[in-house]
């Protein structure tokens, strides 16, 4: 299995470090509704997940939920988002963790995608990231300010190797510093002073704050998969900042490498450009379930683009997700009860085509083409059987019947239906094969059954 390293810039060939590979996921931060973008990066997620699966190996991966700590901008500025929320929602923090958490969740089960063995919510780890924020300013990483304690870039210098960016550039590029206190432009806060009007905040060596956004993250993967684990996922938006600074983090305090593969979503536009509140373009899952997609078809729309480029959302796009996700769960149907003696030859070469494809970088577009071209065989229950196995990457409920539209049978042809069944009570047979004709001339065939009958479209 080769994967594409963000840190090497390379595919490399996956080596885990022991048998069950460890897998630390960017989460969530739940302060809104998810909107689609988001969730296509959770679906680049569960793709990895179900290859490594698929390949035989266990899992032990973890996922964060921020609740706390996450200021509007990726560097230290601005207000922390949950606080934000809870102002302008009228609710408070725990009550907007608690809604966007569950909301998060249901979209995960409605897009099929599988929850990570272990979910840690930020809050629940404050004392790891305490003392987390100690050993670093111990080890002399860190330093206090009237404001916080920050990381001291100058201290690491690898410092934008993930992102490829120079310290100079990294400098260039961060925006105006309002805190002169910080000795270098890209520090950034590990732990923040909470002024007394912020709702969060626990008590540290450092006086009543809360922790920084990229601690969070170093913290948790450390306790849960600990100083060296095999994957990190997340957004291409989080290379430059968020992990950066965790790569810093965790690397200074354990004066080794712990992550051995960086695996990075690209992300979803909206007709060609950027979603955004504004442009009233980001849509969530529910969204477009009122619209009449249903979730199934926006995971079929998402995994016909690979996870490294960018896709491009727009709804005739989505028509086009539609018509060939239900001719896609038709045609696995036709092969349910077929008799065809498909060869154990042509059976491997599908499922071959297939691991060659899904070991390739996670290649789920081509891993579809070969599903595609497997169902265009004579129908065999043998094709439907290795299609049900290659969905355990998919995810595609290929299993489900295909939803047909039922228009429904005329009132008149209805009413014959009744007079029919009227008819033969009094055992009036003439009758009753009188009315069938009308029935079958009105393009409909009714068959009795006892007590009743069924009425389909010839
Ligand atoms: P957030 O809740 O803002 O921290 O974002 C959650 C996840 O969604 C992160 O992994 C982001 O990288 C990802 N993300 C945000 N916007 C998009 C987008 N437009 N397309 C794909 N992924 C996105
Ligand atoms: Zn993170």
């Amino acid at each position: 299995m080769r994967i594409y390293n963000t840190l090497t810039r390379k595919k490399e060939e996956f080596v885990p470090i022991g048998n069950t590979v460890t897998m630390y996921s960017c989460g969530p931060t739940v302060y809104n509704y998810a909107h689609i973008g988001n969730m296509r990066a959770y679906i680049f997620m569960d793709s990895v997940r179900r290859v490594l699966k698929y390949n035989g190996y266990t899992l032990k991966g973890v996922m964060n939920i921020t609740d706390v700590g996450h200021l509007l901008s990726d560097g230290d500025e601005g207000e922390d988002k949950m606080e934000k929320a809870s102002r302008e929602q009228k609710k408070s923090v725990y009550e907007i963790a608690r809604m966007y958490t569950e909301a998060f969740m249901t979209d995960l089960e409605k897009l099929n995608i599988g929850k990570p063995e272990i979910i840690a919510k930020a809050t629940d780890h404050i004392d790891d990231m305490i003392d987390y924020v100690r050993k670093l300013v111990d080890l002399g990483y860190g330093y206090e300010t009237s404001d916080g304690i920050y990381f001291d870039i100058s201290k690491f210098p690898s410092y934008g190797k993930l992102s490829g960016l120079d310290l100079e550039n990294q400098i260039a590029g961060a925006r105006v510093d309002v805190n002169d206190e910080k000795r270098h432009p890209a520090d950034f806060a590990l732990w923040k002073k909470a002024p007394k009007e912020h709702i969060m905040q626990w008590q540290s060596p450092w006086g009543m704050g809360y922790p920084g956004w990229h601690i969070e993250c170093s913290a948790m993967s450390k306790k849960y998969l600990g100083d060296r684990f095999d994957i990190h996922t997340g957004g291409v938006d989080h290379i430059p900042v968020h992990h950066e600074n965790e790569i810093a983090q965790s690397e200074a305090l354990e004066g080794h490498q712990t992550v051995n593969y960086w695996m990075h979503g690209e992300f979803m536009q909206v007709d060609g450009g950027k979603m955004s509140k504004s442009l009233g373009n980001t849509y969530t899952v529910a969204d477009l379930e009122s619209k009449g997609y249903s979730p199934m078809t926006f995971r079929y729309f998402c995994l016909n683009t690979h996870y490294r480029k960018t896709l491009n959302f727009t709804f005739s796009a989505m028509d086009a997700a539609k018509t060939a996700y239900s001719r896609l769960l038709t045609l696995v149907n036709e092969h349910k009860n077929g008799t065809h003696p498909t060869t154990d030859e042509v059976l491997k070469k599908y499922r071959d085509e297939f691991s060659a494809a899904i070991n390739d970088d996670i290649n789920i577009p081509l891993a579809l083409g070969v599903l595609w071209n497997m169902l265009k065989e004579p129908t065999s229950t043998k094709i439907y059987d290795l299609a049900l196995d290659f969905d355990r990457v998919f995810g595609l409920r290929l299993d489900e019947q295909p939803k047909i539209e039922v228009s429904p049978v005329p009132e008149n042809v209805i009413a014959l239906c009744e007079k029919r069944l009227a008819a033969r009570a009094e055992k009036d047979w003439a009758l009753s094969d009188k009315l069938r004709d009308e029935i079958s001339a009105l393009g409909y065939t009714v068959i009795d059954k006892k007590g009743g009958y069924d009425v389909k479209k010839q």
